[in-house]
């Protein structure tokens, strides 16, 4: 029993909720996907997948080169030209249905690897995850027969092969993001996880060889940044869509500048969160938890930078203070548990090296005081007040459960605050009054403002970043018009 105050607190232990793993399987070893077949890797090695809530390894996954992304590549071009490219749209639109029919049969299994592979919290693999990337590909399908209706009055073709690479933060959805529109509206894809998180991807060229999906429609190659490098250098891929952070997507815009190809890129975030005085303050907190704790921290559209009204703030942190110690952090298998494990252990340096930078930048931590598991990666809820504008922790992407809070007066001075920021992903505004958030969403400079309410997804609605968070949408009819040519 510990004491606030003097007053006795019972620290509750909650009963084991554990999800099972005995219904999943994974194998010892996977090869790549190329082809509609498993192909051992040409270099003839392979890398582990850990599950960082524990650091036990999970599976060995093939690294693939130059060598093995021409051979996906050509296995694409081959499919496209031969195969999808003039198959029946209505035929098209089948395959993909099929693919999301399977992938809701294996929901279950799809949450649990998910969070064993990433560490993160069975309730937001098996509740936000695994749902919207079986919704991603249920709305594609839809518009597979419809693209005339898509873009009405123009005509409209495929691209051709398509090169995706992904991050480790979303790694199904992500996947499920890329390869629905692309498949949707007639291209071939080649796409290559992250290093840390192959396995739901691995699942899904599983799902996909059970569809029937013709050979080399889709192709997966496992591998680490090279791998990513030789799909984006691949002079027969006409397509590049990249997820992940700001560096390498702007290596990218260097690599594919003069080639021809189309590019989209969805890059990093420094998000902020706005609460006003007459917003309904329990439920914006709670928005304010979702926006960057749920989900450590690991989601490019985090709330990482909280705007408090001056007259609200001591207010608005007791509260955040408070909520952040019942939070439960621990085994992320566990359905009771609201902040899993962090990524990997370099990860988790980050998160640290810029903790560390706050705290000699002057800036106030708070932590609660809870128990990490000895072996995993885990960072508790940390937040940052007196922080100003100019501190590393405000301006750089921390990508961990890492809240900087700034507090304002007017509306003038919170936008050109939450404007300064060299990213432009997402923003969160809390307030009572309908034109205040009008005002605001027309100013504040992010792809998408949420308005008293925070991380909301949907296939039908496009999501994408403004300045250095990258440029071109995914999801909705803005997600397939970076798949299609408009003649
Ligand atoms: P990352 O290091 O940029 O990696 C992303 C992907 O690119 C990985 O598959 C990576 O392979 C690969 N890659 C690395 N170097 C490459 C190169 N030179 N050429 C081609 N591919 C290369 O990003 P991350 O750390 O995995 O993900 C976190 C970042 O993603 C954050 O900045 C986050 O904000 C951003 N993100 C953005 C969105 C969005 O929609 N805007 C969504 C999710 C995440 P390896 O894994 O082998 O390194
Ligand atoms: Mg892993």
């Amino acid at each position: 029993m510990a004491t606030k105050k003097n007053i006795p607190v019972v620290e509750w232990e909650y009963a084991p909720s554990l999800e099972g793993t005995s219904h999943i399987q994974l194998k010892k070893q996977y090869d790549l996907f190329i082809d509609g077949k498993w192909v051992k890797p040409s270099s003839g090695k392979y890398f582990q997948t850990i599950n960082p809530a524990n650091e036990e390894v999970l599976s060995e996954v093939a690294y693939g080169n130059e060598k093995d992304v021409d051979l996906a590549v050509k296995a694409a071009r081959k499919a496209y030209t031969e195969v999808w490219s003039v198959m029946p749209a209505a035929e098209r639109a089948k395959y993909i249905y099929r693919i999301a029919r399977l992938m809701q049969e294996r929901a279950r299994e799809l949450a649990v690897i998910e969070t064993l592979d990433a560490g993160k919290t069975i309730r937001e693999s098996r509740d936000i995850d695994v749902p919207l990337a079986c919704n991603h590909f249920f709305y594609y399908a839809g518009w597979a027969d419809k693209l005339e209706y898509a873009f009405p009055n123009r005509k409209v073709e495929s691209i051709g092969v398509a090169g995706q690479i992904i991050p480790w933060n979303f790694p199904l959805l992500m996947a499920a993001w890329k390869i629905a529109p692309a498949l949707a509206a007639g291209n071939t894809v080649v796409l290559k996880p992250a290093e840390t998180t192959p396995l739901t991807a691995l699942k899904l060229a599983e799902i996909i060889e059970a569809s029937g999906l013709p050979a080399g429609v889709v192709n997966i190659v496992t591998g680490f940044g090279d791998t990513g490098a030789a799909i984006v250098n691949h002079t027969d891929v006409d397509k590049i869509a990249f997820t992940g952070s700001t560096n390498v997507g702007k290596m990218i815009q260097k690599a594919v500048a003069g080639t021809g190809k189309k590019l989209t890129l969805e890059l990093g975030g420094k998000s902020a969160n706005i609460i006003f005085d007459d917003a309904p303050i329990d439920q914006a907190v709670e928005g304010i938890i979702n926006g960057i704790f749920f989900n450590q921290g690991h989601v490019c559209c985090a709330g990482s930078r909280l705007f408090v009204q001056e007259n609200v703030a001591d207010k608005v942190i007791a509260k955040l203070k408070d909520r952040l110690n019942s939070l439960y952090l621990g085994n992320p298998l566990d359905k009771n548990t609201d902040i899993g494990a962090i990524n990997s252990k370099e990860q988790l340096e980050t998160i640290n090296k810029y903790i560390k930078i706050g705290k000699q930048e002057g800036a106030e931590m708070y932590q609660p005081s809870c128990s990490i598991p000895k072996k995993g990666f885990y960072c508790p809820p940390t937040l940052f007040t007196n922080v100003a504008q100019s501190n590393v922790i405000a301006q750089e992407e921390i990508f961990g459960p890492v809240l900087t809070i700034q507090t304002f007066r007017t509306v003038d001075e919170v936008i050109q605050k939450a404007n300064n920021t060299p990213f432009g992903l997402a923003a969160g505004v809390w307030t009572d009054k309908g034109s205040r958030i009008f005002n605001l969403t027309t100013k504040l400079r992010a792809g998408v403002i949420w308005a008293n309410t925070y991380n909301k997804f949907d296939p039908t609605s496009p999501f994408g970043g403004y300045k250095e968070s990258g440029f071109g949408r995914e999801g909705g009819l803005h997600g397939l018009s970076s798949y299609v040519k408009l003649v």
